[in-house]
């Protein structure tokens, strides 16, 4: 039961539309990366109440309970949780902020957004060829069924906890398929939330569950279970590699949204007093941990320095603070763990010979000395080999590189393992259009950086990922494909492919 006793808010694991104890009453904090105190206890699921959980999701698959019902049964009850969402927008909201320290006008567009995704994805399913009459050919009637997988494991990373788990569990339960959700230790309260709001809404129980756990117990079981169709994960590229290997034993389908390092060109013609918002908007939106961060910046020779400087003068800007605060623009990191390491590729960086002309600096916030906050950064002269350009720091650090030609540009912009996001800023639209067919990303902006539109697909190239959320796309990754022939030929003569006789 999620229980809010005096400051501290208890939640349980959610199976079968339950609230249920970890079977052997394990618990684990979650803390407020504002001011590092505990906000949470949850429930810690071992191995067995995960495939407690897998099995009650394949039972709730096979008895057809919502697998079985027509598209436009599930789009009536998916639309209930829309609505039931927007009318709980502060509670989901507020368990957001708590937990990932997103600021207060980050966190309350979330739950708006996810119930838009749901009316979004509810209007695809009905526009959508679930089932495709071929050609006749001959006496051959032929058929295309699209059908749910079956039983999906969904890992979701601590960043953007709410929207990232929801952009797997709504297709995934209107293509109707059951899920079974392990969100991130360090945020795993708004998922829960959104569980107990589905049943609410008339999902039947065992189609959404949530096990809140350990990465490597709970994560293990997800993705080796033989019960498990297909697993739907985000996160860093190092566990997407472990999970698609894991996966690949009993052959599960899997999408992997992983890693980024994406690479913004900035031409000499680039209006530069949208530019700069637009870069610092790029790297420095919720503290820079979000995965299509636009955290390489190539910079043409003739406006290298007056970019640099233009991009000091607005990070001061930029109010760091507390996420509550209406005005505050950048909210704290996750955790001591990552304000370290962030702070350690900030010395990798000067140790590079990168030249620090902005930040660098942990932030002290009066009344919340024990939060986790850091000033937006910005490295001059890095060149694209430096680990500072090549390796995700997942904190707002900007490594701004120089370039004189193009071809220059767009080769150490696609020189990097990753290929999430890439942008380019500039006044000619027709030149841009000609850059971006040379890069190698899944979404490229044109003077722009983190707008996604929900019928767009997202994804990413190369070690960035495989399969892609949102847009059309994403229901083809929640269904398989099956084809059926029927034959009306009476006459064994009319069936000349039978060849052996
Ligand atoms: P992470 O360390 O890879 O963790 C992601 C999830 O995997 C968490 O739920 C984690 O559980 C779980 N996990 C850890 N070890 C596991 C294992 N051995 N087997 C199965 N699951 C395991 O990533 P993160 O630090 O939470 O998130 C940041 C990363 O996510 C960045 O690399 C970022 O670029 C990427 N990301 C990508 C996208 C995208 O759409 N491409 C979006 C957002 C974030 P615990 O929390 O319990 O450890």
């Amino acid at each position: 039961m999620p229980n809010e006793t005096e400051q501290l808010i208890e939640f349980s694991l959610y199976i079968n539309g339950k609230w249920q104890s970890a079977e052997d009453n394990q618990t684990f904090n979650v803390y407020n990366p504002a001011n590092g105190q505990i906000i949470a206890k949850v429930s810690k699921a071992s191995k067995d109440d995960t495939v407690k959980a897998i099995t009650t999701a394949r039972k709730a698959f096979d008895s057809g309970v919502w697998s079985r019902k027509s598209y436009q049964e599930r789009g009536e009850v998916l639309t209930q949780f829309a609505s039931i969402i927007r009318k709980n927008i502060d509670e989901i909201a507020q368990l957001d902020i708590l937990s990932s320290g997103a600021t207060r006008r980050k966190a309350y567009s979330d739950p708006a957004r996810a119930a838009d995704l749901i009316d979004q994805m509810v209007k695809k399913l009905h526009q959508f060829a679930h089932v495709e009459f071929l050609p006749t050919v001959g006496s051959n009637h032929n058929e295309v069924w699209r059908e749910p997988i079956g039983v999906v494991s969904a890992i979701t990373p601590w960043n953007v906890p709410l929207m990232l788990a929801m952009l797997k569990v709504v297709p995934a339960l209107a293509m109707g398929n059951s899920i079974i959700v392990k969100p991130a230790s360090n945020t795993p309260l708004s998922t829960l939330k959104m569980a107990e709001l589905a049943t609410q809404a008339g999902i039947p129980d065992g189609v959404f569950n949530v096990v809140p756990g350990s990465g490597a117990e709970v994560g293990d079981v997800l993705t080796t279970h033989p019960s498990v169709d297909k697993v739907a994960f985000t996160g860093s590229t190092e566990i997407g590699k472990n999970i698609m290997a894991q996966a690949s034993d009993t052959i599960k389908r899997v999408t992997l949204e992983l890693g980024g390092k994406s690479p913004a060109i900035v031409l000499p013609d680039a209006d530069l007093d949208i530019a700069i918002p637009g870069i610092l908007h790029g790297f420095c939106f919720h503290s820079g941990q979000i995965c299509m961060s636009g955290t390489r910046l190539l910079v043409h020779d003739s406006i290298y320095e007056e970019v640099l400087d233009r991009l000091a003068k607005c990070a001061e800007t930029i109010k760091v603070g507390d996420p509550q605060s209406p005005d505050t623009g950048m909210g704290p990191v996750i955790s001591k763990g990552q304000l370290d390491s962030i702070l350690g590729y900030i010395d990798v960086g000067i140790q590079e010979g990168a030249r620090l002309v902005y930040g660098g600096q942990r932030v002290i916030v009066e009344g919340l000395e024990e939060g986790y906050y850091i000033q937006p950064t910005i490295f001059a002269d890095v060149h694209n080999d430096m680990r500072i350009a090549q390796e995700e720091i997942f904190g707002p650090v900007l490594a701004v590189i120089r370039y004189s030609t193009l071809e220059e540009a767009i080769e150490m912009a696609n020189d990097s393992i990753y290929g999430l996001a890439a942008g380019v800023w500039t006044k000619d639209v027709v030149t841009a259009k000609q850059i971006v067919k040379e890069l190698r990303a899944g979404t490229v902006w044109i003077n722009d950086w983190h707008t996604m539109r929900f019928d767009a697909p997202f994804g990413g190239y190369k070690q960035s990922g495989i399969g892609r959320e949102l847009g059309e796309d994403v229901l083809y990754e929640y269904t398989q494909t099956k084809h059926v022939h029927t034959s009306l030929a009476r006459e064994l003569d009319q069936r000349p492919a039978y060849s052996i006789f």
